[in-house]
């Protein structure tokens, strides 16, 4: 029987995969499902189910001695049921096949800061990416190919479905999602009211593992989205002349600012980006526990930058998308920023607040 499922879906900044094999553009998925599995266990968090750190020494785990389906939801959090664990597969196989890929490449800006030193992205850049030069991303359409495991189809399939309409909506797929990559759109996706109720239902129903979630683990209950209309007319948004391509003797190019600009710096003087607004008020400690660290003890962003992008490609507009996980503070301080540095007339409306969304739920919002 073939119980295959396509869910087509079109990357708006290119997908980050770690590498495309060969040239037949079959993508590892490891990165995709990585990128599925955070957001499902975010939602999941938020609408009271708990989720285990599949990193931590307690993360779920079979025996093989659980018998029933039953037994062995009581030993699983919702996210390693559908994603696996340690003595259990992960209920679904997922083939992605892209359509068109591009090379990556580094450019940036050239001048110097007021200590002569290289300028910030260009260094930072290298330092980042400079062992995936010329890697192929997928930008595009892109083909999902979904192959549920025998029993409970229909769930899992519900589920899995559920879970990329959030995505398109509310963050992005794939890795290095707050550096920009990953922005899509669902053709056919589900309100996200709809989504929530879907995976709402089936944890409240699931019978699977109760206990605590970290306080500081990610939640949907702290999430926040900004998305900006820029015109091109906007002194941010145009192309700047004279980018140099990192790695090259190419001419200089133009070019047009992207996540890493508007988290750091952009081209101007004392154009502070996103992390460098903050870092002037908070300290560097704070400032890390906002944006992420690479040093010392490794931390994830909790606040997340698209690269400028255009739903269409005959659109006037570009748009922005920028996301996090943080309290209500610093959701308004960077919304403040983004007023700044885009020189809008008003703070930009949040398009969604995950408290909202939850409250909903909770409230008794799923029919
Ligand atoms: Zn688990």
């Amino acid at each position: 029987m073939n119980n295959e499922h396509t869910i087509e879906i079109k990357m708006l900044t290119p997908l980050w995969t770690g590498g495309v094999d060969g040239k037949c553009d079959r993508l590892h998925e490891t990165g995709i499902i990585g990128s599925m599995r955070w957001w499902y266990e975010a939602i999941v968090r938020a609408l009271d189910g708990y989720t285990c750190d599949p990193t931590s020494k307690d993360h779920c785990e079979l025996s093989g001695k659980e018998k029933t389906e039953e037994e062995r939801r009581k030993k699983l959090c919702p996210a390693c049921w559908l994603f696996g664990c340690g003595g259990w597969k992960r209920r679904f196989r997922l083939d992605v096949l892209a359509s068109s890929t591009e090379p990556f490449s580094l450019s940036s800006l050239f001048y110097k800061n007021q200590r002569n030193q290289e300028e910030f992205n260009r260094w930072w850049l290298k330092q980042v990416f400079n062992k995936n030069l010329n890697d192929n991303l997928p930008i595009g359409d892109v083909k999902f190919s979904i192959q549920p495991s025998a029993g409970n189809e229909e769930i899992i399939l519900g589920q899995v479905k559920a879970l990329i309409s959030a995505m398109a909506q509310l963050g992005a797929l794939g890795a290095k999602a707050q550096y920009g990559f990953g922005q899509f759109e669902r053709a056919e996706r589900q309100s996200i009211q709809d989504v929530l109720c879907a995976i709402n239902d089936f944890v409240k129903a699931g019978g699977f593992l109760t206990k605590e979630n970290d306080a500081g683990w990610y939640s949907l209950e702290n999430y926040w989205l900004y998305e900006l209309s820029l015109p091109t007319s906007n002194p941010q948004v145009k192309r700047f002349e004279g980018a140099k391509l990192i790695g090259s003797t190419q001419k200089p190019l133009t070019y047009l600012p992207v996540s890493f600009d508007i988290r750091y710096k952009l081209p101007g003087r004392n154009n502070l980006g996103l992390r460098q607004a903050y870092r002037q008020s908070h300290t560097k400690e704070q400032t890390r526990k906002v944006f992420g660290t690479l040093t010392g003890e490794k931390q994830g962003s909790r606040v997340f930058v698209s690269h400028l992008f255009k739903q269409q490609k005959d659109e006037e507009n570009y748009y922005l998308r920028v996301w996090g996980f943080t309290e209500d503070i610093v959701r308004a301080f960077l919304g403040e920023e983004l007023k700044r540095i885009f020189g809008l007339e008003t703070m930009p409306g949040i398009k969604f607040s995950g408290a909202e969304l939850i409250r909903g739920i909770k409230q008794g919002g799923c029919a």
